[in-house]
């Protein structure tokens, strides 16, 4: 029982807010960062305070910055992609953070398919959103298998594996839900952005998990999405 809305519905209305609030926050945001940037060269003695001000605004920041992947600036461009350089893009990006966390990330590529029609940058925030969770969920380092294949004549799928905490089962149905979070510096936000982008590529994003052994997310996609044909 979801009252009047569907669940995918009140995640669009929260995200299309949410977006639109968070684009006029950015701005009030920055000047305010670099007022107390100032104040704190001004006034040294003061600097712990001002310091502790600009760690707080550092954390709307990252709050505004998750939502913001939802908005619709004038760059949302669906385009055909290459998938595995997109993929090693990312990799790229997050190699240092995964390194220094003692994580290994191994691609294993076998897909007829190669490229897919696709807002790169919106994708590659859902693949970053889910490769930082599995980073996270490995305190102790471990392995991330990223594996690339066919499924069906026109979908794929990209299946992110790592050998972290895993989920209970009874809190695999929160994942995605706005703020659900376990972690004490989470937005739960992520997870939430990363359904909505796939939802709009009319792909879909299966979660499945096992207790101490890991988590496997999967996100299906088909090579264009049906508004594109
Ligand atoms: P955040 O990372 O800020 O907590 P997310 O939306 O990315 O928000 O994730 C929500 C929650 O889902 C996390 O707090 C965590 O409990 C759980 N989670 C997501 N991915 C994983 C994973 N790979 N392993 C274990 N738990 C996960
Ligand atoms: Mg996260």
């Amino acid at each position: 029982t979801e009252g009047l809305l569907q669940k995918s519905e009140k995640l669009a209305l929260v995200g299309q807010l949410a977006a639109g609030i968070a684009h006029e926050i950015r701005n009030p945001l920055t000047s305010i960062k670099g007022f107390i940037q100032l104040f704190k060269a001004k006034y040294k003695s003061d600097e712990v305070h001002f310091n502790l001000v600009l760690a707080e605004l550092e954390r709307i920041n990252l709050i505004v910055s998750e939502f913001l992947v939802l908005a619709k600036p004038t760059a949302v461009e669906y385009k055909d992609k290459e998938i595995k350089i997109l993929l090693n893009d990312v990799v790229t990006l997050i190699n240092t953070h995964a390194i220094m966390n003692n994580v290994q990330i191994i691609v294993e590529f076998e897909s007829e398919i190669s490229t897919i029609v696709c807002e790169e940058n919106q994708l590659k925030q859902v693949f970053i959103n889910i490769l930082k969770n599995s980073i996270e969920a490995m305190p102790n380092g471990g392995i991330i298998d990223i594996k690339v294949k066919a499924i069906e004549k026109d979908t794929i799928s990209i299946s992110f594996i790592d050998q972290g905490t895993g989920i209970p089962e009874d809190r695999i149905p929160k994942l995605g839900e706005p703020f659900y979070t376990t972690k004490e510096k989470g937005t739960g936000l992520g997870l939430m952005t990363s359904y909505k982008i796939i939802e709009n590529h009319d792909g879909r994003l299966k979660i499945s998990s096992k207790i101490n052994e890991g988590t496997k997310v999967e996100v299906i996609l088909p090579r264009v999405p049906s508004e594109l044909y």
